[in-house]
């Protein structure tokens, strides 16, 4: 009886320090604190071998060092067990596993409420940044719904109708009345510099401003493109600055590469993308309130960084280990998981394994 006791008294003290420890009001605000700003970087067909390049190519550290939070996803679409990035991104931007080529539509071709149309009813400012055209299926599914990502001229069309503040890409062929629908929704689309957009641009936070810096999609890094992703993307936050908001940077073309299997190709824009991540990073840890969530939708190319091979006096097959060759075995996508980096405010949410399509309900569970 003695002993019962004991151990009902102990229960009874436990219960009540984790009572008091769960009701004190510091655990509670730093759990459930919530950031002014999100950034999300998609780094286009960027696995995991994708980012171990810049370990092994890299002069100094790379901006993934500087994340505490990281977690995995899983990746296959609603109708695929290898998913495009049209299928891919609506999973980030309207939390459903759609079909291969969907832009912002569930499976049954019925459009799917998007991040974008979530930010702004909160009054968020809203931004999209790509080294692709910025009417491809990455950026597309963010603000537009088509029932296919080659719908170029009616995604053009959404996204100038759109609730988005900024944007900078390629694409402007596929804006078919610019003048008079630029005009009717407020924009100042800007088509002159290519590629570097200027830091101290003065910008009026009372208009739109769209840069449409390419035809098409924007040139790749070798073909002089500058540091275009990193200007665009700080001329961007400084442009919205007070305002809480939300921003889409896409490392389009490391997919690109991947597909071409052309390795310094998705070194180059690699390199690009990672500068960009540091340079908003260096925002963040000095902004305090700004969320910064880097993924991708996908590997792409199945790239390998195994040692060169050969055959040995026995005619048997063997590998050395005292260099690196890389190969790629696909000119696609691969199903393999896709880790998700997270700094700021809210950033522990990101950590573990799961779904794609997870992406979604954290990034809207943090909105203000
Ligand atoms: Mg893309
Ligand atoms: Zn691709």
């Amino acid at each position: 009886m003695l002993r019962n006791v004991s151990i009902l008294s102990m229960v009874l003290v436990f219960t009540a320090s984790y009572l008091s420890c769960g009701s004190s009001k510091s655990v509670n605000r730093s759990v459930g604190k919530k950031p002014k700003n999100i950034i999300f970087l998609i780094g286009d067909g960027m696995g995991l071998t994708q980012i171990s390049t810049l370990f092994m190519e890299r002069d100094n550290t790379s901006s993934f060092e500087r994340f505490k939070s990281i977690g995995f996803i899983n990746t296959p679409s609603g109708s695929h067990k290898i998913t495009d990035s049209a299928a891919g991104a609506t999973a980030f931007s309207c939390g459903v596993k759609t079909y291969n080529n969907a832009v912002g539509m569930g499976l049954d071709t019925t459009p799917v409420t998007n991040l974008v149309e979530l930010f702004s009813e909160q009054r968020y400012k809203i931004g999209m940044v790509a080294t692709s055209s910025i009417t491809h299926a990455t950026p597309a599914s963010f603000y537009a719904h088509a029932s296919h990502r080659n719908k170029h001229y009616d995604i053009a069309g959404q996204l100038l109708s759109s609730s988005v503040d900024f944007f900078a890409g390629g694409g402007k062929k596929f804006f078919r009345d610019l003048d008079r629908e630029s005009k009717l929704y407020n924009w100042q689309i800007d088509s002159s510099f290519c590629c570097s957009i200027p830091d101290s641009l003065e910008l009026d936070p009372e208009k739109k401003y769209g840069y449409l810096l390419a035809s098409d999609g924007m040139p790749k890094m070798s073909e002089s493109r500058g540091d275009f992703l990193k200007t665009a993307s700080l001329a961007a936050l400084n442009y919205f600055d007070k305002d809480p908001y939300f921003i889409m940077i896409e490392g389009s073309q490391i997919d690109w590469g991947g597909h071409s299997n052309d390795y310094d190709y998705v070194v180059s824009e690699l390199k690009d993308f990672d500068q960009t991540i540091d340079a908003i990073l260096d925002y963040a840890e000095k902004d305090k309130n700004t969320l910064v969530v880097v993924t991708a939708d996908h590997e792409t190319g199945g790239l390998s960084l195994g040692g060169p091979q050969y055959v040995d006096s026995n005619g048997k097959k063997r590998q050395r280990y005292n260099a690196i060759e890389p190969s790629f075995n696909t000119g696609g996508h691969t199903s393999t998981l896709i880790p998700v980096f997270a700094y700021g405010p809210g950033a522990e949410h990101f950590q573990g394994v799961y779904e794609n399509n997870e992406i979604f309900n954290k990034i809207k569970a943090l909105m203000r």
